[in-house]
């Protein structure tokens, strides 16, 4: 599971990798498993036939970064690969979990300093003593346990963005935060995500474009089933308009979602999900494993 690239044209950010790296992580699995090309792992997935070496790579989030380094790579070795898509930004939206990144990785020394500047805007702000309180529950030890890549700020960071504050909340916050350093979302978002053309000659070229939801929510799970079924249908709908066909695989934005989730995605015909981490215990077509970019390349030491 990729995400970010660096390299011409894109800054290095939390745990992106170069085009150099995601050719060795190709290496390396060509020689210990069966690389697959997205259509062959689909159709394996499907008729049940799949073996335990079996892998395929998958891109998330609609990253330009990924279409202009990773994609040349990918052809230099003749492979094709899925790319789970959310669809707002195709369409013109900005959506600003993309955008914050940027501004962490670019306006910061590192991403600890960011931290620190965030703590201290919330500190300065008017929700210092419901996030204090709600702080109050938060054990770094538990709390998204299962991502063992995530520092303790990482840890703390998310639990302030996704149980202290609402998006309202947390949206003024960093709004705030971004008017200090001289920039805004508008400045932020240009040249993060691809366009319809390029999906379509993604998709011309053989690589399979999934759905990824329409506006990337990070705790779908919790919506209603009303609105995970718009996030699915309106994603689905944007990408069949787009590329002439609908989609059949996808991935789940965040790693969230319930069982009324795989209902809907079932519902609306797709075959083949994926989760985005190695936890067993889940065996359903729409939950396939798989490791983090970040992962491989610590395991491998690359
Ligand atoms: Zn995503």
């Amino acid at each position: 599971m990729f995400h970010h690239f660096h390299g011409p044209g894109f800054a290095p950010s939390q745990g992106s990798i170069t085009a150099d790296t995601l050719a060795r992580i190709i290496e390396h699995y060509a020689e210990t498993h069966t690389l697959l090309n997205a259509a062959d792992y689909l159709e394996r997935a499907s008729s049940g036939r799949l073996s335990e070496r079996d892998v395929c790579l998958t891109f998330d989030d609609s990253l330009l970064c990924q279409f202009e380094l990773a994609l040349p790579v990918l052809q230099q070795y003749e492979l094709t690969a899925f790319w789970f898509v959310y669809s707002s930004v195709v369409t013109g939206n900005i959506e600003m979990l993309e955008v914050y990144r940027r501004y962490r990785s670019e306006f910061f020394d590192d991403i600890d300093a960011f931290y620190e500047a965030f703590f201290s805007a919330i500190e300065a702000s008017r929700y210092v003593d419901p996030v204090n309180e709600k702080l109050q529950e938060y054990s770094p030890h538990t709390y998204l346990a299962e991502f063992s890549f995530y520092t303790d700020n990482d840890r703390k960071f998310r639990f302030v963005r996704d149980r202290a504050l609402d998006e309202a909340a947390y949206q003024n916050v960093m709004d705030t935060m971004m008017a200090r350093s001289g920039t805004s979302a508008q400045q932020l978002a240009e040249g993060l995500w691809m366009n319809a053309d390029q999906l379509r000659a993604l998709h011309n070229d053989e690589h399979i474009i999934g759905l990824h939801s329409h506006t990337h929510p990070t705790t779908l799970a919790e919506m209603s089933t009303d609105q995970q079924h718009g996030e699915y249908a309106h994603n689905q709908r944007v990408l069949t308009d787009i590329l002439g066909s609908s989609p059949v695989a996808m991935s789940h934005p965040c790693n969230s979602y319930s069982a009324e989730t795989l209902t809907l995605l079932d519902n609306l015909g797709i075959s083949l999900g994926f989760r985005s981490n190695m936890s067993s215990g889940f065996d359903s077509p729409l939950e396939h494993p798989r490791e983090d970019h970040a992962m491989i390349v610590k395991r491998l030491g690359l």
